[in-house]
């Protein structure tokens, strides 16, 4: 019997601990008109779209009281936790800039030339004619980390106060209604007491509150338990992690790859794949994307793209190049059947990666998440205008009859099959994009990658060894990412230490910031004639201030909670 991260998960109760009634005395809280938690794309693209049609009622914008719209960026600012690989669709960007022509867009312009490649160790073999979710033409090359910090400003410029270096730790709930959010505190020591500079956090009130906290939402996913939102598949997730390079030789193609480095075998259930964007003449962003439902604890997708990139085709593209860039994070791979079957409750929008807007096949969310921000304003500006926003229904009508419904919905069942192998998956999966979403129809379910079993295996082995040119090792990748969390900082991860050794294994692999690790002498004690014994209990050690809050750890069978407002990553280019 193998053992899965579910089997030891540690006791949190999501919606009992982070959802209550406000506690800060009725005069001591801030009111504003609107909260936003989350300064991504759904985020700022709801605090700008509310703003510009708060422009066309000033006596209702006058209502809200100083502050229309608040926005909370629990990151440096807004970007600092942003990554992605990215191609944008320029669709949303559109909508909410009519004005601004496309060539003053923070992005590094349209893409005309595609290849998508089937690697094998050695050699690299074009797919023609392009499969058409990998066709990319007219989007644009961006950098979701510097997307964010000018979404930022136009925010800022349009009036709404952005808090940054704030997490949104608690969601409030008056009668069954939300009010707002409760920020975290700052400034305590490893046990919690507090420190010379403490600042405790407050109570942040609004009329609507909208979770754009993209993946792995920690108020989001309380949210949904506490109204019973949820669908009845459970949310799936893929682990990506990205590199910027300069480099010497433009790239004159955008790049997507198949295959190699990952195996085919169904019982190690390796889903995913590679991306190569140009960004400009002398920088490209690469990375690599898997599926959280692989069962090898010794999977490591930091490791496997760091193999990747001793691919010869790849070694051509950086040669002579550096690395500039580094950074992970999770993106939801359930879909349009994991959505959940409610995306507003009364006085709450839930918005982007919180909600699972992700099309998988075409590795596309920035431009959902763009969209369903500007439907959460949109319903929300039509609630206060009659004065009530308790229901915020008119948010689930318009995303149920746009652009984020129809993609989703067209590849509802195109990630599932792959948990059955990458041949039969890449058939079926096939079939559904000939067919335009209809064959096969019916509904594939999702499953909780918690809940798949782990073993001991030897991926580990053919893991290059870091030469600190082209392949690195994974604190000096941390080290990339400008990390400023507090060594003395509480202990933000909920997890079971004391595990048997194939899970403790795993999740050390997993990490891609290297936060978890199996002390040697325990993994020296459960080897026995050269074989390791998995079942073997081990406490694991761990290090939370390596932490770049990518939330794969929440996906497999851990809870990452948002640390102190400011820590985390500093992304500049992902
Ligand atoms: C490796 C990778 C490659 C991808 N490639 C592409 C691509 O090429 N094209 C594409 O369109 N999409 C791509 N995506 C998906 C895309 O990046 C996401 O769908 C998109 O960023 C979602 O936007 P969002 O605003 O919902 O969430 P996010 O971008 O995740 O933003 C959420 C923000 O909320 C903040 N936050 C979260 N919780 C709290 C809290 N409690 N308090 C305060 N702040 C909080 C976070 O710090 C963050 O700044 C990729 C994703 C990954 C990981
Ligand atoms: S500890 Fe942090 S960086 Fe490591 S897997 Fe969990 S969320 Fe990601």
């Amino acid at each position: 019997m193998t053992v899965s991260p579910a089997d030891y998960a540690p006791d949190v109760k999501s919606y009992e601990e982070f959802v209550g009634p406000p506690t800060d005395p009725e005069d001591e809280r801030i009111e504003v008109g609107v909260v936003i938690v989350g300064g991504g794309p759904a985020g700022l693209s709801c605090a700008i779209r509310l703003t510009q049609l708060l422009e066309s009622d000033s006596q209702l914008a006058e209502s809200l009281g100083e502050v229309p719209v608040a926005l909370v960026e629990k990151g440096k600012t807004t970007g600092s936790h942003l990554l992605s690989g990215a191609m944008m669709e320029p669709s949303a960007m559109r909508k909410l800039f009519p004005d601004v022509d496309e060539s003053e867009w923070p992005t590094y312009g349209p893409v005309d030339k595609d290849t998508v490649y089937f690697m094998t160790k050695r050699r690299a073999i074009p797919l023609q004619p392009t499969p058409p979710p990998f066709r990319n033409h007219g989007n644009h090359v961006i950098s979701v980390a510097q997307l964010g910090r000018w979404l930022g400003e136009k925010a800022e410029e349009a009036g709404v106060y952005v808090l940054p270096e704030t997490a949104a730790a608690k969601l409030l709930v008056e009668d069954g209604v939300v009010r707002g959010v409760r920020t975290g505190d700052k400034g305590r020591d490893r046990e919690g007491d507090p420190l010379g500079n403490f600042e405790p956090g407050s109570d942040l009130i609004g009329r609507a509150t909208v979770l754009a906290e993209g993946t792995q939402g920690h108020l989001a996913g309380a949210a949904i338990g506490y109204f019973d939102m949820a669908s009845e598949d459970p949310p799936q997730w893929e682990l990506g992690v990205k590199e910027v390079w300069e480099v010497e030789k433009p790239l004159d193609r955008v790049i997507h790859t198949l295959g190699w480095p990952l195996r085919f075998g169904a019982k190690y259930r390796e889903f995913g794949g590679s991306f190569v964007y140009p960004m400009g003449e002398d920088k490209i962003s690469m990375g690599l994307v898997a599926g959280l439902d692989y069962r090898d604890a010794t999977f490591s997708v930091h490791d496997v793209l760091q193999e990747f990139k001793t691919h010869p085709l790849i070694r051509r593209v950086l040669a002579g190049g550096k690395r500039v860039a580094w950074g992970a994070k999770t993106i939801p791979s359930g879909g349009y059947w994991a959505m959940p079957e409610q995306l507003s409750a009364p006085g709450l929008c839930i918005a982007g990666d919180s909600a699972s807007m992700v099309n998988i096949p075409k590795l596309k969310g920035v431009h959902l998440a763009m969209h369903a921000g500007m439907f959460a304003a949109e319903a929300i500006f039509e609630a206060l205008k009659k004065g009530d926003t308790t229901d915020l229904s008119g948010y689930d009508e318009r995303v149920h009859d746009s652009v984020i419904e129809k993609d989703t919905h067209r590849s509802r069942n195109m990630r599932q099959p792959f948990a059955k192998g990458f041949l039969l998956g890449g058939a079926v999966a096939n079939a559904m994009e000939i067919s335009g979403g209809r064959f096969p129809g019916g509904r594939w379910h999702t499953h909780d990658d918690a809940q798949v079993g782990v073993f001991i295996g030897n991926r580990d082995k053919s893991y290059p060894k870091p030469d600190g040119k082209y392949t690195f090792d994974k604190l000096s990748s941390v080290f990339a990412t400008g990390n400023a969390t507090r060594d003395d900082a509480p202990n933000h991860i909920r997890i079971e230490k004391d595990v048997p050794l194939e899970l403790a294994l795993m999740w050390q692999n997993m990490c891609p910031a290297q936060v978890y690790e199996v002390p040697e002498d325990a993994l020296e004690a459960a080897r026995e004639n050269g074989e390791i014994d998995g079942s073997k209990k081990v406490e694991l050690q761990i290090t939370p201030s390596n932490c770049v809050q990518c939330g794969a750890i929440t996906a497999k069978g851990g809870r990452l909670t948002p640390p102190e407002g400011g820590h985390g990553p500093n992304y500049q280019q992902t």
